[in-house]
């Protein structure tokens, strides 16, 4: 196991990793920016090292400052968390090059994954289901036509490299889709330095369900079951659970089986999710996989009993999976809601400010992940996630009234969070009856902007 690791990240994620670094003995070294200096988190580091300004340009994202401490510092290993360099394959081989272990896939695993067109190829091989659509990036506007009136419309035109949703354009028909293809190639040319795009058909109604996975240095993978993602607004994911509801079990298994695979194939060291879109018809048609952790892997670890961010460390230092897949078995229900400062009646805007009042739920079951107290000032720069509420009960039905009674415990104050629309959510017959589709907060949403026009 490593002595000592670096930790290129912030916030709850930096204080999860601490955790688990803690538990398996290994020292802590955090990196912070100046806006970071009071970070809560960095408390409980054994050390921390300041790597800049504000800006995560000039702090997170600098791979030469974050190679520095971690040479001061004398680490065996960085973890990245998620975000920033999480997905960064070319700060992975500089980790290589300077002999200390990036805690995630090798560079080329995460370059065949990471990359959507090649990730497609590979889904293909291991009969992972995905949309009907390109097998290599679009070479003329001619061939999309032909390729989409093959498919039928809606389609989508995709960023091979895309991220974040840039390089993305729908098309309903043939002008939209000869106009989306150069304006999706111009922005990914842009956002990532390569400009090839791809097609795939269009899902308009279709609810988001990831797999996770683990894989080891010695070729052994676990499918960790599924997770459920629908309830989003410009997706982001707001809610996660696991397992997702209603899903056909043999299905389920399938899918995952097919994830696991792949993941295998790719010679994939560390925590990984493939996600997909379901249809009504419980059709699964892989997205992308994400190669790190995820902000919602709790809700697996709690109806898996499998600590997934001790894992990875275990991973990265040599060490075999802890199980065998007939040993990984599901336990009841969890769902998490992401807290984040933000006034969702006013678009989700940010909320950075002074935290004057802090008070947490707790009982049975209920985890909060948070880095946050009375007395801390949000920063402007970051993220504005402050915290993870998740909650472990026997069935769907006691977790969500579990999560009703602690998100009626949970008291912050002044700034405004998405506490209270967690609340209504909570109530919401379409969450209740997960009878949803990615789009339904952003209805429910509308639908209350059109009230009050109403009435103005
Ligand atoms: P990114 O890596 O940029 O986040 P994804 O491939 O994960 O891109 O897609 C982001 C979101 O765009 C998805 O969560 C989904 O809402 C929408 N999307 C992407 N592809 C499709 C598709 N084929 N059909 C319907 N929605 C899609």
């Amino acid at each position: 196991m490593f002595s000592r690791i670096l930790i290129a990240n912030r916030g709850e994620i930096a204080l999860r990793i601490i955790r688990a670094a803690r538990e398996l003995g290994v020292e802590t070294v955090c990196v912070y920016s100046e806006a970071d200096r009071e970070g809560p988190w960095l408390e409980f580091a054994d050390r921390t090292i300041c790597i800049g300004p504000a800006p995560s340009s000039e702090s997170y994202l600098r791979i030469d400052r974050i190679i520095s401490a971690a040479e001061i510092a004398n680490v065996d290993a960085i973890h990245p968390g998620y975000g920033f360099l999480a997905e960064n394959a070319h700060f992975a081989e500089v980790c290589r090059d300077c002999h200390i272990e990036f805690i995630g896939p090798s560079p080329e695993a995460m370059g065949l994954l990471g990359d959507k067109l090649s990730c497609r190829q590979m889904a293909t091989r291991t009969r992972t289901p995905i949309f009907p659509g390109s097998k290599d990036p679009i070479k003329s506007q001619d061939d999309a036509v032909k390729l989409a009136s093959e498919i039928g419309y809606p389609v989508i035109v995709k960023a091979s490299a895309g991220g974040g949703g840039r390089g993305m354009r729908i098309a309903h028909n043939e002008a939209a889709l000869r106009s989306g293809i150069s304006a999706a190639s111009k922005e990914a040319e842009a956002a990532f330095g390569n400009g090839a795009v791809y097609l795939e058909k269009f899902l308009e109604d279709a609810r988001h369900v990831e797999i996770q996975v683990l894989g080891d240095k010695r070729g052994n993978v676990l499918q960790l079951f599924d997770r459920d993602c629908t309830s989003q607004r410009r997706h982001q994911k707001l809610v996660e659970e696991a397992p997702a509801p209603g899903v056909d079990p043999k299905k389920r298994e399938a899918v995952a089986k097919s994830a696991a695979e792949m993941i295998r194939r790719a010679g994939y060291a560390g925590a990984a999710t493939v996600e997909f879109l379901m249809d009504r018809d419980q059709n699964f048609y892989m997205l992308e996989v994400n190669t790190r952790v995820q902000v919602e892997h709790p809700v697996t670890e709690m109806v898996t009993g499998i600590d997934i961010v001790k894992e990875t460390i275990r991973i990265a230092a040599g060490e075999p999976l802890p199980l065998k897949q007939r040993e990984v078995t599901l336990r009841g229900h969890s769902i998490e809601c992401r807290i984040n400062a933000e006034d969702p009646d006013k678009g989700f805007i940010p909320q950075p400010g002074l935290i004057t009042e802090f008070s947490p739920p707790g009982g049975p079951g209920v985890r909060l992940d948070t880095h946050v107290r009375a007395g801390y000032r949000i920063p402007s720069a970051y993220d504005s996630l402050i915290g993870k509420l998740i909650v472990h009960g026997a069935d769907r039905e006691e977790a969500i009234a579990r999560m009703r009674g602690a998100l009626k415990e949970f008291k912050i104050a002044p700034i405004k969070t998405t506490i209270p629309l967690h609340r209504r959510l909570m109530d919401e017959r379409q969450f209740t009856d997960a009878d949803f589709d990615i789009h339904y907060i952003e209805r429910l949403l509308k639908s209350d902007n059109s009230d009050v026009a109403q009435k103005v």
